[in-house]
């Protein structure tokens, strides 16, 4: 059988050989086991699933939550010389009927659908007629309340699966991987843990790095001008603020696409084709740019703020690359986002899921201070594994000498203490270190502390910075109520008795950009 999914691979994509992790997913499957298959963005899902669907008779159904993205994977397939459609709310009512008796006659190995079909019982009833050999759940993590993108009609797929009257191979796919997450999965769509595909999440041609403490628009015009000819990225927080960069690019003479949710369906395909086609080098855009855009050539991803979390970051800096050159994902990072995002998160309104949007935002802003391997960082945050040093990211081919910073930990970890713990956020604790005059410090009576003032020679933002590292290094931790307090973390003690002690690398970071290959 798997001699037949590689002639498949070769006559329908082109391609010689499976990426490990595909043939792995796909003879799962094809022995008949429900399969969750975890790949990063760019990692090769789609074929995991389409080429079980060439091999196994019927239609297969694929769950998609993206009906923009429906549209390509259909006009791929149908290139490919696969019969395909899809089926979501962009149809009218005559046109999706039309598609369900094509289904019916066997016309189709694969048929897309979005999961708010599953909650019309009159496309239930006519998908029961269908001899269905495969459901392929894509984005899989939408099920979960842990994800980053929960989806109700996700806890649908289940019930809908138990109604068939031959049970369909499953098929779960995600680039999200964190245990929660994957757990979820298997225990909606009843999969085995034991039949879990995951593959590298590292992605070998990226270098990562992170920009603290520098001007960004003189970063980017920089950058823009050494890479002028590589085509790239910037993701940025708002619609404002990708109109206010895209016409600051432009007056540059910068070749650059613009695209959000704030313009009109005309200007952002047009800005899109002109990217993907290379009429324009640049595209500034905010998170709505993306999803199911595969241009290969992308040598960098820049975020002009901080993403809200790692699955965003590594979803959208994976754009980069994607033909396996190297390329650049460089995060521009400034303790105001942080701020900004915490206000976003807050006014989601979400009471429920607030808790846990903080905590994932404080991994985020964790990655922004560590100054581990990022690479590393990143897959122990996917897939809880560890891998070596990538080398080649921003804190690899830092050598800025370290310095031992083991003192001002202790200052900070034990006027931390003496304020009370889990009662205060880091700006207060940095007021009281720095000898502020503040009304709050005051009026709590910290100016009386031992440790007030006692790093009054620094200024509060490098002491704030300071402590962002210490939360980083899991010495100093934080609790997500009404508003963040921070408390000494287990491992901190160990530095305040002197049992361990802290390095830095210089505070200032000076790292020069990459150069494009003039
Ligand atoms: P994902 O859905 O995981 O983000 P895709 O399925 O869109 O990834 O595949 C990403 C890219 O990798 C596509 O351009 C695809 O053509 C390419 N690709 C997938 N499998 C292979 C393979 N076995 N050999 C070479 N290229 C592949
Ligand atoms: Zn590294």
């Amino acid at each position: 059988m798997l001699e037949q999914a590689r002639q498949l691979l070769e006559k329908h994509y082109g391609f010689s050989s499976f990426r490990p992790g595909q043939e792995r997913a796909i003879q799962s499957v094809l022995e008949g086991n429900d399969t969750l298959c975890v790949m990063p963005t760019g990692g090769g899902k789609s074929i995991c699933y389409q080429i079980p669907a060439l091999v196994m008779e019927g239609t297969a159904i694929v769950i998609s939550p993206l009906i923009s993205l429906m549209k390509d994977q259909v006009d791929a397939l149908l290139q490919a010389g696969i019969p395909a459609a899809y089926i979501n709310s962009s149809l009218s009512a005559a046109e999706a009927a039309e598609r369900m008796s094509s289904a019916k006659e066997g016309k189709y190995q694969l048929l897309y659908i979005a999961p708010e079909r599953l909650e019309s019982p009159e496309f239930m009833s006519r998908l029961m007629e269908l001899p269905i050999p495969l459901i392929a759940v894509d984005e899989a993590h939408c099920i979960s309340q842990w994800g980053h993108d929960f989806r109700p009609s996700y806890q649908r797929i289940s019930r809908m699966i138990d109604r068939l009257p031959q049970k369909p191979a499953v098929m779960a796919l995600t680039a999200t991987a964190t245990e929660k997450v994957r757990e979820d999965i298997c225990l909606s769509l009843n999969i085995d843990e034991s039949n879990t595909v995951i593959t590298g999440f590292a992605r070998e041609n990226l270098s990562f790095s992170v920009i603290k403490g520098q001007d960004r628009q003189r970063f980017l015009k920089e950058f823009l001008k050494k890479n002028a000819s590589e085509s790239g990225i910037i993701y940025a927080a708002t619609r404002k603020n990708v109109d206010q960069l895209h016409e600051g690019l432009m007056k540059n003479g910068i070749s650059v696409s613009k695209y959000h949710a704030g313009m009109s369906d005309n200007e952002r395909i047009s800005g899109q084709e002109d990217f993907l086609l290379d009429r324009t080098t640049v595209m500034v855009a905010t998170n709505a740019f993306g999803m199911g855009i595969d241009k290969s050539n992308i040598r960098y991803v820049i975020h002009y703020q901080l993403p809200k979390n790692m699955e965003s970051y590594y979803q959208e800096a994976g754009r980069a690359g994607r033909d396996g050159l190297d390329s650049e994902c460089i995060l521009l990072y400034s303790p105001q986002d942080v701020q900004v995002q915490r206000f976003l998160i807050d006014q989601s309104g979400d009471r429920f899921r607030m808790p846990q949007e903080l905590e994932k935002l404080q991994l985020m802003t964790d990655y922004c201070h560590t100054e581990g391997c990022l690479q590393q960082k990143i897959v122990r945050y996917f897939s809880g594994n560890d891998i070596p040093p990538c080398g080649r990211c921003g804190n690899c081919t830092d050598n800025r000498e370290s310095r031992d910073v083991t003192k001002d930990a202790q200052m900070v970890l034990s006027c931390l203490v003496r304020m009370g713990q889990k009662r205060y956020g880091k700006a207060l604790l940095a007021q009281v270190l720095t000898g502020s005059q503040n009304k709050k410090v005051l009026d709590f009576g910290f100016s009386s502390l031992p440790t007030y003032g006692i790093m009054k020679n620094r200024s509060a933002k490098d002491v704030t910075s300071f402590i962002e590292f210490l939360i980083s290094q899991e010495l100093i931790a934080v609790e997500h109520g009404t508003y963040p307090v921070i408390y000494v973390h287990p491992n901190g003690k160990d530095v305040l008795t002197g049992n361990r002690t802290l390095f830095r690398k210089e505070a200032v970071q000076t790292r020069e950009i990459a150069s494009g290959d003039e």
